[in-house]
């Protein structure tokens, strides 16, 4: 019993001496985050949002994520639109702000308006696997939702009387698709699906949102405007609406026309177009980043365009920004005086110099936070990350130095 005490006061002082490091990184940082509003961003050009995943719905590693990047000084979380990850999304940023006094990011959630990538999850029985595979689908997945259990690996003699068990984690496959090419014998299938327009005007009206994403494909804008007539007027109290698109080149800037025109009657907040260059590929490499600059480019140089913010998703990485600089898209501007986001009028916001409002990474910011979270949960299980400075250190080490890339701290 006495070690047992000892024990947790010796786990509780290392802990509380962590955490003073965890402090003395973000001062020494000097997070821009901990006084500049989200509006403040956009409007500077340095705005960035982690996306969780429209379609990832672990909760455990959505609050330690959450927590982790609103320290890194994220101006807007975006995630799926369900109730219990919108509180797993709150819960972190309240933890965050439990460690450090920092303003609190916006709390974004997805749907769409009509089939997508990003809605949707990859599924299989595993028990129709022949057993001697040797099982790509695990080794692809970014996000570890493909697992088994037990039975592989056996000598072959063993085989006969085994099945595979386990398979796709739903919760936690994003959809980006990798798994459905590689596998050898055609068992794995995408299901797509749309969020619910009644639940999601629910949601919206409750504490803990600021601002919703409407992804749609840019094909049949008679979608977008069902949905949005269906959201009625719980996007009224919203700070924020996005509309993430593909690039479908000259129809680009026509099908924005007519999605602002929809959304014209009746917005009381900003807008923002999210320019989707190559869906959920950040982790794949640098590359990966270009088609989302090129997006950029097009729209940009577009006169002719809507009213709103523009911000890059779809690729982003490490490399985004040194890509914007070189296409001189990328140029933060500071503002004369510190602007209150409710007293602003919201049609006012687009004076800013910056071209490009700000950047959203997904694939590529879970990745350098996940594989610390995946050795957080091997060593001691499904814990706040918190509760292990060492870790929270690690993890902020990395998000800092992507978040950096966009807010210029080093
Ligand atoms: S779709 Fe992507 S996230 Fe989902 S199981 Fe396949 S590889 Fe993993
Ligand atoms: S690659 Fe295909 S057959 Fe092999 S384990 Fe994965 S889903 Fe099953």
């Amino acid at each position: 019993m006495v070690c047992e005490i000892n024990h947790q006061l010796h786990e509780r002082s290392s802990s509380s001496v962590g955490l003073e490091k965890v402090k003395y990184l973000l001062t020494k940082t000097g997070i821009p985050s901990s006084v500049t509003s989200p509006l403040e961003s956009l409007q500077k050009g340095n705005w960035v949002k982690l996306i969780c995943g429209a379609s990832f719905e672990d909760v455990v590693d959505i609050r330690n994520l959450s927590l982790v990047y609103t320290l890194a000084g994220v101006d807007c979380i975006d995630c799926a639109s369900e109730a219990s990850v919108i509180n797993a999304v709150n819960d972190g940023i309240e933890s965050a702000k439990a460690i450090i006094p920092i303003r609190r990011p916006w709390v974004m959630v997805s749907v769409n308006d009509d089939e997508d990538l990003h809605f949707r999850k990859a599924e299989f029985d595993p028990e129709n696997c022949p057993v001697d595979c040797s099982r790509p689908c695990e080794r692809i997945c970014p996000a570890n939702a493909i697992s088994y259990t037990g039975k592989a690996g056996l000598p072959k003699v063993h085989l006969i009387s085994y099945i595979l068990q386990g398979g796709v984690l739903a919760e936690r496959c994003y959809g980006c698709g990798r798994c459905l090419p590689i596998c050898p014998y055609e068992k794995i299938r995408a299901s797509t699906y749309v969020r619910d327009a009644a639940a999601t005007a629910e949601l919206l009206k409750q504490d803990g949102v600021d601002a919703i994403e409407i992804h749609t494909n840019g094909r049949k804008v008679e979608s977008f405007q069902e949905l949005w007539n269906s959201l009625g007027d719980s996007i009224e109290k919203l700070r924020l609406v996005a509309v993430s698109l593909p690039d479908t080149n000259e129809l680009t800037i026509p099908v924005m026309h007519s999605i602002y025109a929809t959304m014209n009657a009746n917005l009381r907040c900003h807008n923002l177009w999210q320019l989707d260059g190559r869906p959920m590929s950040g982790d794949i490499g640098r590359g990966a980043t270009r088609q989302a600059i090129t997006f950029a480019l097009h729209i940009s140089a577009a006169r002719d365009r809507p009213k709103g913010f523009l911000q890059l998703a779809g690729g982003n990485n490490a490399y985004t920004v040194d890509g914007l600089k070189k296409e001189g898209l990328f140029k933060t501007t500071s503002l004369p005086e510190k602007l209150n986001d409710e007293a602003t009028p919201f049609n006012s916001s687009y004076s800013s110099d910056a071209l490009i409002g700000g950047v959203a990474f997904g694939s590529y910011a879970r990745k350098i936070v996940g594989k610390v979270l995946s050795s957080l949960q091997m060593e001691h299980g499904y814990v706040d990350i918190e509760a292990y400075p060492e870790y929270l250190l690690e993890a902020l080490t990395e998000s800092l130095a992507l978040v950096g890339t966009v807010k210029c701290f080093p």
